[in-house]
């Protein structure tokens, strides 16, 4: 195919020639980095300057960048909830965005143990379908020939609410699946999914992921990649087909769909998909019915060039599951991206999960950094964070994010911790480091360190009447199996040996714990399967003395040393699973809904 030579990038020549006006848009505001952060800022800033937020700050019309960092506070979301809380009840009037608030998205991020709010405005949809659009521009430069078959992504929406005022309260990728945006896309021949809208629209997750998963199977020699937005949301669909492949082969031998999927759409859609292909059907048995499920995916899924789920930030804990299930397939991991903006995309998707960078985009929103000290608690009234501009950015340095977005966030704190690797142009790229304050996460959750603490208590005054206490513990995300779960280490302190807690009580205190966990735990439990039974093991009493020895040993200072509330350390791990005396499994579900609690 001819492609004009000026359309070459850094980025390497467009390998089609539709897609170089996406790689050139990349060019171009990576190129001008600067400028097109200084023009967002003003055009965020003239759009809002009739709201009642910018308003207090007496910007008086200004638009540059000195006049707004001097009067703009740096602030949380804890700081805004009175405004988000004014939407959400009704007040339609310009608090923070002059665009009318189209819904909130319920971020992953909690806020006394229910999910943020994020406001947002019509016209972000457009631009979080623009950042998508140059995913499979940059994936073409990498992996030849996408358009010869499809893809398989395990996609699905999640159930919505309404605020008291009437907005929509859902996750962001709930609202993109359910936009025009996304159900009437215009078909791209490097971009078809085996799974239909349908499937990915069905709000019941089984029916959906049945679905979904049927549709793969199928079309197994069409599938070139499988992928799901977070790994462990592709581990959930690998252990689905485990627990359902019988039923999925059997669907398949005789082409009728299993009764269970009631959704009458869904089964309409399936009607035409489904024909009977006993071939097929053996050919699953026989594969799902080894022993070792090493390779399951290339096996069953023979033409896969790559693995499409993110693996960076907490979800690195699952690269050698993946590995296991896949043989080692490449992992690309493409976009960074929050319910408050859609930051940027991966340059170089199939580079290994250490070596991942993201570019922020610099078209998305406004973004300021923060330095981060990796030591240092924050900052104070006294010491004004010194905020850095995107182009002013120093490689091997840490930085927090902070947004301005087109939806009324202003100089917002993400949380997400970023270490600068490079520059693509002038726009720099960032090795995601971690996100602030989690201590947990299996799937989307994220419980801190105060949320453990509670949970602890909590489910420690059932030891009451058996005149025991917990001393210490620390906890541990396990993910190997699948799904992961908590477990949480306690040691305890029976005084009446013969009256100490039993295997009931103690299950008790699983579920009571898991009842103190933030929503999006409980949904995790719930909804969405993504989240097993929380454990506790209890250890013989002076293992967190002989924790604390194996600490100093390795230099940490008697004076400072505190126990670690989550351990990751495979020796630290090993010493804790070598005193424990007793295992308990939560036995049951913890109460959810999708109604807020407040
Ligand atoms: P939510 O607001 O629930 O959509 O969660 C957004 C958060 O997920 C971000 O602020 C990050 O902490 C995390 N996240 C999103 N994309 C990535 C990624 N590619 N790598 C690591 N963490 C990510």
């Amino acid at each position: 195919m001819a492609i004009d030579s000026a359309l070459s990038s850094p980025l390497g020549p467009p390998a089609y020639e539709k897609d170089a006006k996406a790689l050139q848009f990349i060019e171009e505001m990576t190129r001008n980095a600067g400028s097109v952060q200084e023009r967002v800022l003003a055009e965020i800033l003239t759009q809002n300057s009739q709201t009642e937020y910018l308003g207090r700050f007496e910007l008086n019309g200004a638009t540059d960048r000195e006049t707004f960092k001097s009067k703009l506070p740096v602030i949380t979301y804890e700081d805004l909830q009175p405004e988000i809380q004014r939407i959400a009840n009704g007040d339609r009037s310009p608090i923070l965005s002059a665009h009318p608030i189209s819904e909130f998205l319920t971020s992953s991020g909690t806020s006394a143990g229910e999910r943020k709010l994020m406001p947002t405005i019509k016209e972000e949809l457009d631009r979080r379908q623009l950042l998508y659009s140059l995913l499979m521009p940059v994936m073409n430069l990498f992996v030849p020939g996408l358009d010869k078959g499809r893809g398989l992504y395990f996609l699905f929406v999640k159930s919505e609410t309404r605020t008291p005022g009437g907005l929509l309260a859902r996750p962001v990728l709930t609202s993109y699946y359910k936009s025009d945006h996304f159900k009437t896309r215009p078909y791209d021949p490097y971009n078809v999914y085996t799974s239909p809208n349908e499937a990915i629209l069905c709000p019941d997750s089984f029916q959906s992921m049945y679905s979904q998963m049927l549709c793969g199977l199928l079309e197994r020699h069409q599938v070139l990649r499988v992928g799901a937005v977070f790994a462990s949301g592709l581990l959930r669909a690998i252990r689905f087909l485990q627990l359902n492949w019988e039923q999925l082969a059997q669907d398949i031998e005789t082409g009728s769909l299993n009764k269970k999927i009631t959704d009458p759409s869904l089964r309409e859609c399936m009607a035409k998909i489904l024909k009977a292909n006993p071939e097929l059907a053996k050919f699953v048995r026989q594969e799902c019915s080894q022993d070792s499920w090493e390779g399951i995916i290339t096996r069953i899924w023979p033409n896969t060039k790559y693995l499409d789920v993110i693996v960076t930030g907490a979800m690195a804990q699952y690269i050698p599951t993946l590995d296991y299930y896949s043989g080692g397939l490449p992992l690309a991991c493409t976009m960074y991206a929050s319910s408050e903006c859609y930051f940027g995309l991966n340059l170089n998707p199939m580079c290994k999960p250490s070596d991942v960078s993201y570019t922020i985009m610099p078209n998305m929103a406004y973004f300021e950094f923060l330095t981060h000290e990796p030591n240092s608690a924050g900052f104070t009234c006294d010491s004004p964070p010194k905020l850095v501009d995107l182009v002013d950015l120093e490689v091997g340095k840490e930085y927090e994010l902070v947004i301005t977005t087109y939806a009324g966030l202003c100089r917002y704190r993400v949380g997400d911790i970023l270490r600068v690797t490079g520059f693509h142009n002038s726009a720099p790229q960032f090795h995601f480091v971690r996100r602030k304050n989690v201590l947990l996460s299996i799937d989307s959750d994220k419980t801190d360190e105060a949320e453990l603490q509670k949970a602890v208590a909590n489910a420690s005054q059932l030891l009451r009447e058996f005149n025991t206490s917990v001393v210490e513990y620390t906890s541990y995300a396990d993910s190997k199996t699948i799904p992961g779960h908590y477990v949480i280490y306690w040691e305890l302190l029976v005084k009446d040996s013969a009256n100490s807690p039993s295997d009931e009580v103690l299950k008790q205190c699983c579920l009571t714990m898991e009842e103190s966990l933030n929503s999006v735990y409980r949904q995790g439990r719930v909804a969405d399967n993504s989240i097993g039974p929380l454990e506790i093991r209890v250890v013989k009493s002076g293992t967190f003395e002989e924790l604390m020895d194996y600490a100093i040993s390795r230099g940490a200072s008697i004076n400072q040393y505190k126990v670690p509330r989550c351990v990751k350390f495979t020796p630290i791990m090993e010493l804790l699973d070598s005193r424990v005396v007793s295992s308990h499994f939560s036995p049951a579900l913890p109460h959810w809904t999708p109604e807020r609690r407040r």
